[in-house]
């Protein structure tokens, strides 16, 4: 604890939110998501961020996507659902009844990205998770983030924050804090900054994360955590517990498999997922 509101997250904290489940359970206690991701070239991100939320535990899991991407993906997606974006009525009907939604992995910074984060907020009034070209909307269209108060969680690196803030990546690097507060506060919204000591911010209460590694910089990472965090709200935790502990398992996941990996791909991340969820229930 730094002061007042200024944590490092511990591993009670994890222990407190990790479900307990009930014998009576349903999948409908586990939560509806659904992940809005992909597109030619970035089937990956689809397949990674759709598979991290059905390893973290959710009841029911779809893939938004491009039917391109959705042809592909559906072939290694066994237990998630997939569904093609351009069915208007059916993705309307879905993402109504969803406890939580994760969006932009991979999807492409246009036109067409950026009209489906606005039909999403539009019809819906769950979380809504926003990393990479989500963000890069968010950047020139700050008036989705004023007319959503309280349900958006977003989670950039230092060069999405740049983008989104307009500072130099030297300075947010040397003041994380600062920045995704004021963000976080001037926006009503949770900000996840990532990389070294990533930094999970309400504006009110902050929680420096410290779990992670160099060893996870490479690519599809950053859909791992939409992922885990989406399920997680899901699940119900509160959007700020959920993005906690969210970076914590991710980053520990991290931590267990470099001390005998050279690299942790996103692909190891998931398949650790249910084990070590588990160590901390
Ligand atoms: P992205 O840049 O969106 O792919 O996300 C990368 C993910 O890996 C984030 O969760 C980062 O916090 C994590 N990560 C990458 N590099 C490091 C590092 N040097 N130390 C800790 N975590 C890292
Ligand atoms: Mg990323």
């Amino acid at each position: 604890k730094y002061d007042d509101k200024e944590y490092i997250t511990d591993i009670e904290l994890i222990k407190e939110n990790i479900k307990i489940k009930n014998k009576f359970s349903f999948k409908s206690d586990f939560g509806k998501v659904a992940i809005f991701a992909g597109s030619r070239g970035f089937t990956g991100a689809a397949y990674i961020a759709t598979q991290a939320a059905v390893k973290s535990g959710s009841g029911l899991t779809t893939l938004i996507s491009d039917s391109y991407v959705q042809n592909i993906a559906s072939q290694k997606l066994c237990e998630a659902m997939t569904l093609d974006i351009d069915e208007d009525e059916k993705v309307k009907k879905l993402i109504k009844g969803c406890d939580a939604i994760g969006f932009g992995c991979g999807m492409g910074d246009n036109e067409v990205t950026y009209n489906k984060l606005e039909y999403v907020l539009k019809n819906t009034t769950c979380t809504i998770i926003i990393d990479a070209d989500g963000l890069n909307i968010l950047k020139q269209k700050k008036e989705l983030l004023e007319n959503n108060p309280d349900r958006i969680i977003i989670t950039p690196h230092l060069g999405e924050m740049a983008r989104l803030t307009g500072y130099p990546i030297d300075y947010i690097r040397d003041n994380k804090v600062d920045v995704a507060k004021e963000f976080a506060k001037k926006y009503k919204l949770i900000v996840l900054l990532k990389g070294y000591e990533t930094v999970i911010t309400d504006g009110e209460y902050t929680y420096i994360n410290p779990t992670g590694n160099a060893a996870m910089a490479n690519g599809g990472m950053g859909d791992t955590l939409l992922g885990i965090i989406t399920s997680f709200v899901g699940q119900g935790m509160t959007n700020l517990m959920a993005t906690v502990c969210g970076a914590y398992i991710h980053g520990y996941i991290g931590d267990t498999l470099s001390k005998k990996l050279y690299t942790v791909n996103a692909t190891d991340i998931i398949s650790s997922i249910p084990k070590i969820i588990k160590f901390f229930q």
